[in-house]
Order: structure tokens, then sequence, then C-alpha cells
């Protein structure tokens, strides 16, 4: 039987109690850890498949080059592009998605992320989508993070945690993962709404990242613990 992810939630609840814990455990976040709007949609794309530290390398790189705009890496060669952010992993084809973004920014919308974001969450998010190489949780992160747009990010740790605490179906996929969060979190408007969405994402990676390990979850440290279905 294939359970409905909005159904299998006996309530809304959990979601807003796992918050609850992760805040009080986390305090306030402050998420995306970057120096510009620009840094944040380079770094939505350079975290594909690979770990922060590694970005965080790349970025430092692209910074230590002075190559960090729009315009710089417009102006780069593919080999040029691709050196630089090699730390990052898959460097050619991340230089392939990252123009890809660049060139419609530059190209389209003036070299202005200003403009590129400017419109409805929907409209931009499939303006996001259309660009080759940028998925629905890269174009959710940089909507959320770089563009003011309450899109909620869905990834892997946000599955598992899920999964775990019976909160979503095993096969639950990205958009319904996502509409489930929306369901649940959508109680705040305009920029409260944004910076709960941005605090929420953040703490679940943090969950993710320190707790909730695809092998032997350190549940008793973790700070969703009484929040497991055994409790
Ligand atoms: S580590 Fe355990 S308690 Fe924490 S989120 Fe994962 S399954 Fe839940």
């Amino acid at each position: 039987m294939i359970l409905d992810p909005c159904k299998s939630l006996k309530s809304v609840s959990p979601l807003r109690q796992a918050y609850r814990l992760m805040h009080r455990a986390h305090g306030h976040l402050n998420w995306w850890p970057a120096d510009s709007p620009f840094e944040i949609c380079v770094g939505a794309i350079l975290t594909q498949n690979t770990s922060w530290k590694n970005v965080e390398l790349a970025i430092a790189n692209l910074k230590k080059a002075r190559a960090l705009s729009l315009k710089k890496i417009y102006n780069l060669t593919h080999d040029e592009l691709a050196q630089l952010i090699r730390s990052a992993g898959y460097f050619n084809i991340k230089a392939k998605r990252l123009r890809n973004f660049v060139d419609v920014v530059v190209d389209k919308h003036g070299a202005s992320l200003k403009r590129f974001f400017k419109g409805n969450t929907k409209t931009v998010r499939q303006r996001l989508l259309a660009i080759n190489g940028v998925g629905p949780e890269t174009a959710d992160s940089m909507l959320l993070y770089a563009g003011g747009h309450s899109s909620f990010v869905i990834d892997a740790y946000t599955k598992r945690i899920f999964e775990r605490h019976g909160w979503c179906a095993a096969n639950a996929d990205y958009d319904e993962l996502q509409s489930l969060c929306i369901q649940s979190l959508s109680q705040k408007r305009g920029v409260a709404k944004l910076d709960f969405w941005r605090d929420y994402h953040a703490q679940l990676v943090v969950v993710g990242n320190h707790y909730c390990k695809p092998r032997n979850p350190l549940c008793d440290e973790c700070p969703l613990k009484t929040l497991l279905p055994e409790n």
C-alpha cells in the first residue's frame, strides 16, 4: 500500500514541535552562510553531491582569484572556471551548470540578480528550473536564501529524518515532502515565514549532519529523540 505522505501525518503538530526542539538546542542559525546572494547561488550549485567543506574551498578559491561575481564568471573560460571550483568535485559538470545560471542572469536579466528574482515565487521557480543543471533542491535553496521567496527546501536530511519519525511515507518524493512542509508550517506570513522556513531547513541540516547519520544515528544525543515513534 502506498501511503499518502500528507495523510500519514497524524497531525501537523510534530513538525512544529520538531522546530521548537531543534531551535531550543541550536538557537537561531542565521542561514545561509555567505557574504552575498550571488555567493548563495554559487554555493547552491556547487553543493550538489558534495560536502559543504569542499564547497567552502571552491568559494574561497573564487574569492582569492577575485572571480566571485556574475560578470567575472561570465568572462572566464570553461577551463578557468572548472579549475577554480575543482575542490567541489564534478568540476566540469558544475562549471557548466554555474555558467548556465550566470548566462541567463547576465544575458536575460541585465546581470542583475534582483531582476532575476523578481516576480511571484512560482514564476521565478520555473525560471530557475528551466536552467540546465538546476533541480528542485537547488532552485528552492536559491529562492529561499538568495531570492527572498518562501519556497521550502527539501534535501536528503529532510527525507531521512521525516521517514525515521514516520512523518512521511518511505517513497515520498520531493514534491510530496514539500507539500507536507508547506501544509504544516505555513502559520506565519511574509518575512516571518521566510525567516521561519530558512531556519527550519537550517535546523534539519544540523540534525542530519550531526545526529541523523545514514547508519547508526545518534538518537540519544539528538534534540528530536522525544519525537521518535516509540517515545
Ligand atoms: S538521530 Fe534519531 S532522534 Fe535524531 S532525527 Fe535521526 S532518527 Fe530522529
